[in-house]
């Protein structure tokens, strides 16, 4: 069935699928074997220049139709994205090499709640008139931005790229997408099925091709007025200095993490919580922004904790990603393999205790895989406890009391998520309300809602994806004095 698959590969611009004006393209391989999928259009400088000018030309008309118009335009959009789900998932699962049957369950029902969710709120969200003096009427309405650059990973391509492009366009902005080199297929997928759906030419346009090029021209446009991104810091940075260099364009970021899960003694269900570090570090491979890499466990209890974990873990085989009985497939690309091998080499240097590593095997030939590790006796400055491997690469650190436990939490420059396992009521206020992070999860991981914004503090990110405030970020405030 693979072998007569036929993937889109093109730029999609104005309705249309073109090749690059360089006429390049990239490798696009599957991380589950290794193999070549399809060759893909490089877009570069020249093309995001022509992809801008495109979402410019449609701005004025899409911010001008009624926002009735643009949820019908987003539900047909969730529709036909629905109707070929199945499609998608095979892709996704193909392109970055997770389990299938998460692609099914998670990433694909969640892209298309998320286009529902937009387009159900948007004729809902009303403007403001201020309470000003009785001869004025002060109105404070929010206009789009115009034309938003949405800047993706590669972990979750499609569901993350709608949480960049629903809201903008529910907020009548035009988007030019740059999906990452590793995983472009169904971004491409998504703007082929938005004209599909009707939506007009110009309002989506997506430019695969590499960062440093077409990441970074998108990022330096002139005519950009926002970029919503999400990927790493390091990234992250350039794209503030990108808006410094060229026209001080709005800049939303949403970037790595590395999330304690704090588990007490006096916890209420030790195996749930054993349960939901294991999920935590081997779901998509630990490639999650909010894996829990770093769990945190009290002295009293840590030896009993650490074995039921232990035997969560084992439950996280790998398999072939196209298997539906798998739970872990393959890491995104060689390239990525080989660091988080260097983390675990540096975690063995540094002298942390390496207490569960997988047998590694290839459940396809050629493709990238690696089992969960397990190091034991973390200490806080210690590169496995600073670093975001994004890998399936957990430090454990032991901790006497709710002191030390919070200053392990806080000891490190990302904020994105943690997690406190406790039956105290007070405990659970307490380390929520001093942790610095932008989800705290209380006796659960993971939780998440469309209606929940997130996002981090510190070097995790200033903007925050999904929510009603996702639409703040895609707006911005006019405000109008009517003198009578
Ligand atoms: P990355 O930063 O390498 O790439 C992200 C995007 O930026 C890609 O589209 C890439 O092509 C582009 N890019 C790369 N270099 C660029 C450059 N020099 N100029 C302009 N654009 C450039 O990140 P990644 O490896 O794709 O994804 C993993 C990272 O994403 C992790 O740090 C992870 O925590 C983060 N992430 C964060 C969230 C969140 O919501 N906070 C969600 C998922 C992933």
């Amino acid at each position: 069935m693979l072998k007569d698959m036929c993937f889109s590969s093109h730029l999609w611009i104005s309705g249309r699928a073109c090749e690059a004006v360089s006429g390049k393209q990239f490798d696009c391989l599957s991380p589950r074997d290794g193999k070549l999928l399809v060759r893909v259009a490089e877009g570069d400088e020249d093309d995001i220049g022509v992809a801008v000018k495109a979402a410019r030309a449609a701005s004025g008309s899409w911010a001008r139709q009624s926002p009735k118009q643009r949820r019908r335009y987003l539900l047909q959009l969730a529709d036909i994205i629905e109707s070929h789900q199945d499609e998608l998932a095979l892709l996704e699962s193909l392109d970055t090499g997770k389990p299938i049957t998460h692609a099914k369950r998670d990433d694909i029902p969640l892209s298309i709640n998320c286009l529902r969710f937009y387009a159900e709120a948007i004729d809902k969200h009303y403007d403001e008139i201020a309470p000003t003096a009785s001869d004025v009427l002060a109105t404070i309405r929010r206009e789009p931005l115009g034309v938003v650059g949405a800047v993706v990973p590669w972990n979750f391509p499609l569901m993350i790229a709608c949480w960049k492009v629903a809201p903008a366009l529910a907020a009548g902005n035009t988007v030019v997408l740059k999906p990452a080199e590793q995983s472009p297929l169904t971004a491409i997928r998504l703007a082929e099925l938005a004209t599909a759906a009707g939506l007009p030419d110009g309002v989506i346009n997506v430019v695969p091709g590499y960062g440093e090029t077409a990441g970074a021209a998108l990022g330096r446009h002139p005519d950009v007025d926002a970029i919503s991104f999400t990927g790493s810091g390091p990234v992250g940075r350039l794209f503030l200095s990108y808006a410094a260099e060229s026209n001080m364009k709005a800049v939303f970021l949403e970037c790595g993490g590395k999330s304690p899960q704090i588990v007490f003694d006096d916890a209420d269900d030790l195996d749930k919580a054993a349960q939901a570090v294991a999920q935590g570090i081997c779901y998509n491979q630990g490639q999650v922004c909010s894996a829990g890499s770093r769990l945190l466990v009290q002295h009293s209890i840590a030896d009993e904790f650490i074995d039921r974990v232990l035997s969560h873990v084992d439950a996280w085989s790998l398999g072939d990603p196209l298997d539906p009985a798998t739970r872990m497939g393959a890491l995104i690309e060689s390239k990525h393999l080989e660091r988080v091998q260097r983390f675990i080499d540096i975690g063995r240097e540094e002298g942390a205790t390496l207490i569960s590593e997988g047998k590694r095997h290839s459940p396809c030939e050629g493709g990238f895989y690696l089992p969960s590790t397990i190091f034991d006796h973390v200490q806080k400055d210690m590169t496995l406890a600073q670093e975001e491997i994004f890998g399936p690469v957990l430090a454990v650190t032991r901790f006497k009391d709710e002191a030390e436990a919070l200053e392990l939490a806080n000891a490190t420059r990302f904020g994105l998520a943690a997690a406190v396992w406790t039956s105290s009521l007070s405990r659970a206020h307490r380390i929520s309300r001093d942790i610095k992070a932008g989800t705290v999860w209380v006796n659960n991981y993971d939780g998440s809602d469309i209606t929940v914004p997130f996002g981090g503090f510190g070097e995790s990110g200033n903007g925050r994806d999904k929510s009603l405030h996702a639409l703040d970020k895609m707006s911005q405030l006019k405000s109008t004095w009517i003198q009578f």
